[in-house]
């Protein structure tokens, strides 16, 4: 029988808009001395203990699938890093599945959690997947937006308003791409008291929590009172180990979440790659004094970037974490699109424009400082020479 289909695409797929950051990077591919300020991924490559690791793996023939939720030797080694970094006890055996990269615990957390129509709050400007992935799990994203007056710090009085009967969830990045805000322990606590008011739970991506440059520790959400049996906590290696290539990450969660998460996961992905989860443990185990190493390099060029731009007239608050720096442009007239756009044809220089992270990103551009200084310098020289072409006019 002739069918009248028009396409083989769900409505789902059809109607998902491409990453907007992708379409920069297209536009950026084909162009010569470009100065990349737009990839959310670190510029050193893993250290090499973590890779021979991967090496030796191989060399011992360990090539066939893992258990679903991971190695035990690698969840026993995020339970002890979960414990030791961030005060926070996990069971290896039922409460830490290992993913592929936090990408995946993401996906499955909105897969475990939410029946159609459940709605999660999603703070704004946030990672790009967020959105989809409530939406591609049959949820609604309720977005709300953190705006730049409270150095992109969510309000709980702006969570309170957006709470319904239909919240499962709330969705919170810390330290946040693409604005690298932080927030601190007082912070976390009162929107933790909201979500024990409201019986809800907390996606909490704490993808860069080792990535934080404050003097006060780091604050994980399950740490704070009450919250670790209402929170899930995602994470992983690609940014605090620069990992991003091996797409390993994990997800801890009390047994009830994390048991209905494993039924999922094993179905859609049996378990992440054998040769990352040897890495990774190796990782946990020796790593430390890389990451320490990343941090202060990080450290240093978030001073120098944020300082800059603010000398060129570009108004940006200090980010407390990641390696991104999220300037206003306001000043300049043009939108957040136009900005990114002109700067990359005119000088060379690829930025993401803001509105890309969601409506209050707009007036501003993300800028990754995961690169060395002196490209850091030169591209400071070329986005000043953009702005002071911008008044010439
Ligand atoms: N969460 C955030 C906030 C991110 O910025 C990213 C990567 N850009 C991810 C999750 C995904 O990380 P992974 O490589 O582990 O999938």
């Amino acid at each position: 029988m002739k069918t009248t289909r028009t396409t083989y695409l769900s409505k789902m797929a059809t109607e998902l808009k491409p990453s907007g950051i992708r379409r920069f990077f297209d536009l950026a591919a084909g162009m010569e001395g470009v100065i990349s300020l737009g990839v959310g991924e670190p510029d050193f490559v893993t250290p090499w203990h973590i890779r021979e690791a991967a090496i030796n793996s191989l060399e011992r023939g360990f090539t066939s699938y893992t258990p679903n939720s991971g190695i035990l030797e690698l969840r026993e080694e995020i339970a002890n890093y979960m414990k030791t970094q961030f005060h926070v006890d996990y069971s290896p055996k039922n409460e830490i599945i290992v993913t592929v990269g936090a990408s995946s615990a993401i996906d499955l957390a909105m897969r475990t959690i939410l029946d159609p129509g459940d709605e999660v709050i999603v703070v704004e400007p946030c990672f790009v997947s967020y959105v989809p992935m409530v939406e591609l799990a049959g949820g609604v994203a309720v977005q709300v937006q953190a705006t730049k007056e409270n150095d992109f710090k969510i309000m709980p009085e702006q969570l309170e308003v957006a709470i319904t009967p239909k919240t499962k969830a709330i969705m919170l990045c810390s330290p946040n791409n693409p604005t690298g805000t932080l927030l601190n322990r007082a912070e976390l606590q009162a929107i933790a008291d909201l979500a024990i008011q409201h019986d809800l739970l907390i996606i909490a991506d704490e993808i860069y929590a080792e990535l934080s440059y404050d003097d006060e520790e780091y604050t994980s959400m399950p740490a704070i009172d009450g919250m670790r049996d209402r929170t899930i906590l995602v994470s992983g290696f690609s940014k605090s180990f620069a990992m991003t290539g091996w797409r390993l990450g994990f997800v801890c969660a009390p047994v009830e979440i994390s048991s209905g998460m494993l039924k999922v996961h094993q179905y859609a992905l049996l378990c992440a790659s054998t040769m990352s989860q040897y890495a990774a443990v190796e990782a946990l185990r020796n790593g430390r004094a890389d990451v320490e190493e990343m941090v202060k390099s990080y450290r240093r060029r978030r001073n120098f970037i944020v300082h800059s731009f603010n000398e060129i007239g570009l108004e940006c608050h200090e980010p407390g974490g990641a390696f991104y720096a999220f300037p206003s442009i306001q000043s300049t007239g043009l939108s957040s699109q136009q900005f990114a756009e002109q700067l990359l044809m005119k000088e060379g220089v690829a930025v993401v424009p803001g509105d890309v992270f969601g409506a209050s990103g707009e007036g501003h551009i993300r800028c990754s400082y995961a690169t060395s200084l002196d490209e850091l310098q030169e591209a400071v020289r070329r986005i000043k020479r953009f702005i002071d072409s911008l008044q010439d006019n």
